[in-house]
């Protein structure tokens, strides 16, 4: 099933027993303006690391892309009432990312990975995703 494999080039987590309970997140599919603004968000973060070619292309048209837990932050995994693992509305896969391979010569080595966020622009849609970040993270408080 494509797309069941973790987006990542160097991550190779799917949904294969050997990984059982590792949650794999798919990219939701929903229309409404916040969730486009995430979704939109992620895939920038990916397309920083990997090619974007047809394969790519399709599977962005299809949402059919799936990142796993890996690449979160705990804060960023929560838990349904049925006991699976869900993404935080907005959360950004930030970690445990892979060299950027088609970058690399373009942008020496020196820069972090932790900078991924820095081109986000201030949408109102953003913006509610952040507020409704820290409101469920004082929820959880
Ligand atoms: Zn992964």
């Amino acid at each position: 099933m494509p797309g069941a494999n973790c987006v990542f080039s160097n991550c190779g987590t799917n949904r294969r027993e050997k990984y059982d309970g590792v949650g794999i997140f798919r990219i939701s599919q929903r229309k409404s303006p916040l969730y486009s603004a995430w979704r939109e968000d992620v895939i920038s973060i990916i397309k920083k690391y990997r090619m974007d070619d047809e394969t790519f292309k399709r599977q962005i048209e299809a949402c059919n892309i799936s990142i796993c837990e890996r690449h979160y932050k705990q804060d960023d995994i929560e838990f349904t009432s049925k006991g699976r693992k869900a993404l935080v509305v907005g959360a950004l896969p930030t970690i445990n990312l892979p060299a950027r391979s088609h970058q690399a010569k373009l942008a020496p080595a020196r820069r972090p990975l932790t900078i991924v966020n820095q081109n986000a622009q201030n949408t109102t849609a953003r913006i509610v995703i952040r507020i409704l970040r820290s409101y469920v993270k004082e929820l959880r408080n």
